[in-house]
């Protein structure tokens, strides 16, 4: 089956009582069983939900992956990547990372005794130099979020399986119609739901798809046994959502090109991160591993001033000034004071995060209105 029409029907049945042609919402927390041991199947919904499982079927079928479990949230789903880790350990991970992802290794991991190394990862040979007899895993974000730097997943999977490392990939920014890690020697996808999968602004979720039996196995007993599982009604949510994921995505990457190639020689804008340019320096991997080039789009102003940004930030009518991304309305972001907020300063200038810094996620809207918005609010 190609992709849209997976999207519309991988793992999702008929209900077999009714004929009802979506799943229905499992709202209930626990199952009637005959006797004590004899169930359908279902003993307790913190394990296992139907509605969840249709959604989980449905995303691993998008990701091309065997496995996919869904929790909470995408930060639920890291923390469970996380927990495979022990004492001692060490991760090699991008310079350039979704904020939360590195609050939570910093803030919540490092105290556990697991180290982590935040390196710049668009040249894969430069993990070599960090890896010892303590490294157990390779965390990439690509596109990263929100200098949109493309990591070659090709090139990490070789050194990953050389060293019998874990590769995740982080593969939020891209979703599953743009590219698909595992195909490209990943080990576990990590989703954020949140954004493109679920497309409505309505749920926060996270998801970890894998080909690895005893991968997946770990981080569905981590699931269960530490709760961070994801409601039926969420679930249902984005089943929904994900129904029109190649229609939006469509939609998304037609908006970005527009708005890219708008800004690209705009007299207000004194550079544009967006890896659909020939001239971005990672063109070539990025038209390699991915289908198109989204809707995620950096820029930085002219003037560097925290005024001047935030006076441009405030001044869009279609676009909304807003955390997260991914979802079929246009948001503006200022990642130095949101999404961003937790990384140093100085950590977050040394990979070009400024405070003139705004990111862009390109809507559905009609493009017309969109160039317009940029255009009244940059004057
Ligand atoms: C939003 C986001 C996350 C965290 O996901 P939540 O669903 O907000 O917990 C992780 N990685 C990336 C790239 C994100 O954009």
């Amino acid at each position: 089956m190609k992709f849209g029409t997976k999207a519309i029907h991988a793992g999702v049945h008929p209900d077999p009582t009714t004929g009802a042609i979506m799943t229905p919402i499992f709202q209930t927390s626990t199952y009637v069983q005959e006797s004590p041991g004899t169930n359908k199947g279902y003993g307790y919904a913190r394990g296992k939900n139907p509605t969840r499982e249709a959604l989980q079927d449905n995303i691993a079928a998008l990701e091309n992956g065997k496995h996919c479990v869904c929790f909470s949230s995408g930060m639920g789903a890291t923390d469970a990547v996380m927990k495979t880790l022990r004492p001692g350990d060490e991760v090699i991970t991008g310079d350039d990372l979704y904020g939360g992802s590195y609050r939570i290794f910093t803030k919540i991991y490092e105290a556990f005794g697991i180290k982590f190394h935040f390196i710049d990862l668009t040249d894969a040979n430069n993990i070599k130099k960090y890896i010892n007899s303590n490294t157990k895993m390779i965390w990439a974000e690509t596109p990263t979020n929100p200098t949109m730097q493309i990591i070659d997943i090709v090139a990490c999977a070789e050194i990953s399986k050389t060293n019998n490392l874990t590769l995740v990939v982080d593969n939020t920014f891209a979703s599953p119609y743009l590219q698909n890690p595992l195909d490209l020697g990943a080990d576990i996808v990590m989703h954020s739901v949140t954004k493109y999968l679920g497309g409505h602004s309505d749920v926060v979720m996270g998801a970890l798809i894998t080909n690895d039996d005893a991968i997946h196995e770990k981080l569905y007993f981590i699931l269960n046994s530490t709760g961070a599982n994801p409601g039926p009604m969420d679930c249902f949510l984005v089943i929904r959502g994900i129904k029109t994921l190649h229609l939006r995505m469509e939609r998304h990457c037609f908006n970005g090109r527009k708005v890219a190639e708008y800004l690209k020689n705009h007299p207000k804008i004194d550079k544009i991160y967006w890896p659909g340019f020939p001239e971005h320096p990672n063109h070539e991997i990025a038209k390699k591993q991915m289908r198109d080039f989204g809707g995620m789009i950096s820029i930085v102003l002219k003037d560097k001033t925290i005024e001047n940004t935030f006076k441009v930030a405030s001044s869009f009518k279609v676009f909304s000034l807003a955390e997260s991304l991914g979802g079929v309305e246009s948001l503006i972001n200022h990642p130095a004071t949101m999404t961003h907020g937790a990384i140093p300063k100085e950590e977050r200038e040394k990979v070009g995060v400024v405070d003139s810094l705004l990111r862009l996620s390109v809507g559905v809207e009609d493009i017309e209105d969109i160039l317009a918005d940029l255009e009244q609010a940059l004057a």
